[in-house]
């Protein structure tokens, strides 16, 4: 019997497949690189280990889901250590604030930065809860597939302002300035620019404020070998190292799947987690429907990029916590230019992980492991040479942290490696380098957002950061809801 392939073993394609292989269709999970995860790859160096990408896991009950609809529990396949804080957010002028989910511990931090703003954090915790509602309950797993879907959701939309940005709807609420950049930066975590995404992105808060922030044991690529596991324990198979180069056609069905090695495999569907572009543009080149759609795909605005450094050091920092954000001097300017300028800024923000806070056994004994990411522009905003660039910034990030953050660094480093636009372009196929995929505009947004079923291939869809919702991992865990309620209803 023809297999449905899942291209990309990502957390979009792996919840896919699960879900597929679950309800009973025999399923392949083909993914061009050694290892599964995607943006969630590991590296080990040196006794270290690296997440590569996600580290601030939210909505743990979308994870959940995935093992409970197997008929099996979550822990005996991953084990979810809270995080506390949920992250330490820092200023350059030595402001502080623990970023918890103790009500009444965050509203005595608040008072200390403005007395006035406590009460407009109520306010905006209640709309934050209201746009959660509607934006991730009744919304994220629904798929968007005609413009009618839009209009039923559009009244919605409007009664909570979503045209207006993430940033302007907490200014709304808060004075502080430094305050109302520890509740809009969140939109960054998906690729959303503060200043220009819509306001439904404030969702985040209230959602880390209702299921808490999560760590697995052994890192984030623990949850991901608890996934694989899963879908393998249900007969599913995956195939690594097996690079698709395109995807066979007949009329309007996808008919074979083509590996670069030459391998053929002949396929009931195909649903595409890798990047939106390169779907349309390179797997389906001979397809005329699919190059009209790359050409539009190219004219969206695709999400930031990022320069990541991991690095080992033989100390453990026992004065961080494991997640810190590090404002620059610069918060809206610098998003500016990340978003729309062509060059790299001077200044940078930063997020730092420090893993081994929760969980020591990502480095050796007293070693710590950590990661630290700036927000860059993609290659379409800036078209840099990140082999030159990326040591340049990397050694001024490293100077950086060394002066406000982790005295002593660069004598303690035993390991490091970079992750630069470049990689995300040749490594992940992400158009432009970017870092989330389409950016989470609302004219980009739900219906406006690459489909999770193909409008002309009638066995092709999307699971991913490229289709609705759209990224991190609860939207693309999300998004396999969606696309998997549609693959279903089709391959029935
Ligand atoms: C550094 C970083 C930190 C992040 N932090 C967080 C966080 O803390 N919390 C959070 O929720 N989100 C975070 N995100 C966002 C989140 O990681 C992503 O949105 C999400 O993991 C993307 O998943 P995806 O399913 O779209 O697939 P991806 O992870 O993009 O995987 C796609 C897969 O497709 C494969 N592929 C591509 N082309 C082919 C081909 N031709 N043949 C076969 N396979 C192919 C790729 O190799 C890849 O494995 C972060 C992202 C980054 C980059």
């Amino acid at each position: 019997m023809k297999k449905t392939a899942v291209i990309g073993a990502g957390f979009g394609g792996l919840a896919l497949a699960i879900r597929l292989q679950a309800a009973g269709i025999p399923t392949l999970l083909l993914e061009q690189r050694d290892k599964p995860g995607g943006r969630a790859y590991v590296y080990q160096d040196h006794g270290f280990t690296f997440d590569a990408g996600p580290t601030v896991i939210t909505d743990p009950s979308a994870i959940e889901e995935l093992f409970t609809l197997s008929g099996k529990q979550m822990k005996e396949y991953v084990d979810l250590l809270p995080v506390a804080p949920f992250y330490r957010l820092c200023w350059e002028n030595g402001n502080i604030f623990n970023y918890d989910n103790d009500q009444a511990q965050l509203e005595q931090q608040i008072a200390q930065f403005n007395p006035r703003d406590v009460e407009g954090y109520r306010q905006f915790l209640d709309y934050s809860r209201a746009v959660f509602k509607e934006g991730y309950l009744k919304l994220g797993t629904v798929p968007f597939l005609s413009f009618r879907d839009m209009i039923r959701a559009a009244p919605q939309l409007a009664r909570l302002q979503a045209w207006r940005s993430v940033y302007s709807k907490v200014a709304s609420y808060i004075e502080d300035e430094h305050l109302r950049q520890a509740f809009s930066f969140h939109s960054l975590l998906v690729g959303g620019n503060p200043f220009a995404t819509s306001s439904i992105y404030t969702l985040i808060h209230a959602l880390e404020r209702e299921w808490g922030v999560w760590f697995p044991r052994g890192g984030t690529g623990a949850l991901v070998n608890g996934m694989v596991k899963l879908f393998e324990d249900l007969g599913g198979e995956v195939a690594l190292n097996a690079k698709v180069s395109r995807l066979e056609t007949e009329g309007e069905n996808v008919k074979a799947v083509h590996l670069q090695d030459g391998r053929v495999f002949p396929t009931r569907a195909v649903a595409s987690n890798a990047d939106v572009v390169h779907t349309y543009n390179d797997l389906l080149s001979e397809h005329a429907g699919s190059t009209a759609q790359a050409r539009s795909l190219k004219g969206k605005r695709m999400s930031n990029s990022l320069l990541v450094l991991y690095f080992g050091l033989n100390h453990h920092h026992d004065q961080l916590a494991h997640h810190t954000v590090c404002f620059g001097p610069r918060y809206r300017e610098l998003i500016d230019e990340i978003f729309n300028h062509d060059g790299l800024a001077e200044d940078f923000s930063l997020y730092l992980h420090a893993p081994c806070v929760t969980d020591p056994s990502l480095a050796p004994a007293g070693c710590g492991s950590y990661y630290v990411l700036a927000p860059v522009p993609h290659l379409g905003t800036a078209n840099l040479d990140w082999s030159v660039e990326g040591p340049r910034l990397r050694d001024r990030i490293f100077d950086y942290l060394e002066q406000h953050y982790m005295p002593g660094l660069r004598s303690q480093l035993v390991t490091h490696r970079m992750f630069t636009p470049f990689d995300f372009r040749d490594e992940l196929n992400a158009y432009q380098g970017s870092a989330f995929s389409v950016e989470p505009i609302l004219s980009q947004s739900a219906w406006f957002r690459p489909h999770n079923r193909d409008k002309h291939l009638h066995n092709l869809y999307l699971v991913g950061a490229g289709t609705h919702p759209g990224a991190g991992i609860p939207g693309v865990i999300g998004s396999a809801k969606a696309t998997a309620g549609l693959m279903l209803e089709d391959l029935a």
